[in-house]
């Protein structure tokens, strides 16, 4: 593994940049991709959720992007200036004119809401019917898809969120996978092997192993993401995301940057 695309610093809910970097530095990474979360839907929900988390790259880039600049100096390690955009239909055009406008070295999109909340709110699902957490789930592929075919981002983070919480655990299909791996075909997007979760009750990668053979019977590429927000993480996570690709075949590919 050569570069690590998906981690968080303190510009969200991560820890701080330097610490960040010389995590990856031990590593023995060549590449860190620094990915603070960003939201800069003018719906309400969102709103206040960036309001309550404290979450504002989109006004901290350029704060951010400095500091990135400032530590390229000082070491070896290659440090991409890029984002995880949290990514909803209805804010497409929003999120077209942001990124155009701030040039981050790349995009990484994600769907983190569904239902209004965030998709980790165990107690929010798990009183709904099982019907309903279907739908849910549907409606989760259908903006993954949707994010997929906008072509507005160079990766696709952790694209079976909906595995991480237990309430929506086993309820996607592959129809829906197949669908996924058919819009990546088409698309300049990537998918990520995702480690945010390896190591906890969770413990796998995204997307599954079923969901993964499917994308590559299609053919597809894949980035790596460690999604680490403390400096501990990302040595284990890589170690975890290197055993993965070897042992299921993974097809990785690296950004143009
Ligand atoms: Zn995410
Ligand atoms: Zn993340």
């Amino acid at each position: 593994m050569r570069c690590d695309y998906h981690t968080h610093t303190t510009y969200s809910d991560g820890s701080f940049l330097s610490w960040m970097v010389s995590a990856a530095e031990r590593a023995r990474l060549d590449a860190i991709g620094i990915t603070d979360h960003c939201t800069i839907s003018a719906r309400e929900g969102p709103r206040r959720q960036r309001a309550n988390m404290g979450f504002n790259l989109d006004v901290t880039y350029e704060r951010r992007r400095s500091a990135i600049e400032a530590m390229r100096e000082r070491r070896d390690i290659e440090i991409h200036d890029g984002v995880e955009m949290d990514f909803h239909p209805d804010d497409s055009g929003e999120i077209a004119a942001f990124l155009d406008e701030v040039g981050f070295d790349y995009a990484i999109g994600s769907v983190h809401e569904l239902d209004g909340t965030n998709v980790h709110s165990e107690d929010h699902f798990a009183e709904q019917s099982a019907a309903a957490r279907r739908s849910h789930v549907a409606t989760y592929f259908d903006r993954l898809v949707t994010l997929v075919e906008s072509e507005l981002f160079d990766v696709a983070a952790h694209i079976d969120l909906v595995e991480r919480n237990s309430a929506l655990r086993g309820l996607a299909t592959d129809e829906q996978y197949r669908r996924v791996a058919e819009a990546f075909a088409d698309s300049r997007t990537v998918p990520e092997l995702n480690a945010g979760r390896v190591r906890s009750e969770y413990g796998e990668v995204h997307p599954t192993p079923q969901f993964t053979e499917i994308l590559l019977e299609e053919g597809i590429e894949f980035v790596l993401g460690t999604d680490s927000h403390e400096p501990k993480e990302i040595e284990p996570r890589k170690a975890e995301l290197e055993t993965f690709t070897a042992t299921h075949d993974v097809e990785t590919t690296t950004l143009s940057l």
